[in-house]
């Protein structure tokens, strides 16, 4: 998609630095971070946003939530735990509109989130 930011990552337009890369996913660190450590995966496959996604989605979801698991583990962050949060629509404060996984860890986190 040629008007968003993170294909426009995907696609080297906007320079950056990848934690993780493989055929299906991208992880880079956030430039805004919430927290000692908040990075963002995210598919190559431009999906607007959660509630966009149908059961032929299921696999690249599921990459999702396991490559930040497994980002996390490589990080170190696995006895003190982390948060993975997608956000979704304007409530959910969602403000790029290419689905995307944030790992926010190395603090304590509070509950209920603003
Ligand atoms: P969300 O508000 O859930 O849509 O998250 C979008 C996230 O993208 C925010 O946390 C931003 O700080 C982050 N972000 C925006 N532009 C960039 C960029 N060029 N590189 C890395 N992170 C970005
Ligand atoms: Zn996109």
């Amino acid at each position: 998609m040629s008007d968003c930011l993170f294909c426009k990552i995907i696609s080297g337009d906007i320079p950056c630095e990848f934690l993780y890369q493989d055929d299906e996913l991208l992880a880079f660190m956030d430039i805004n971070p919430q927290a000692p450590f908040h990075c963002l995966v995210i598919p190559k496959l431009h999906i607007s946003s959660l509630s966009a996604t149908t059961e032929e989605h299921e696999a690249v979801l599921g990459k999702l939530a396991l490559a930040a698991t497994r980002i996390c583990k490589e990080q170190g962050f696995d006895e003190n735990g982390y948060r993975l949060v997608i956000n979704c629509g304007e409530d959910g404060g969602q403000t790029v509109q290419h689905i995307h996984m944030h790992i926010l860890a190395g603090r304590s986190l509070q509950w209920p989130p603003g």
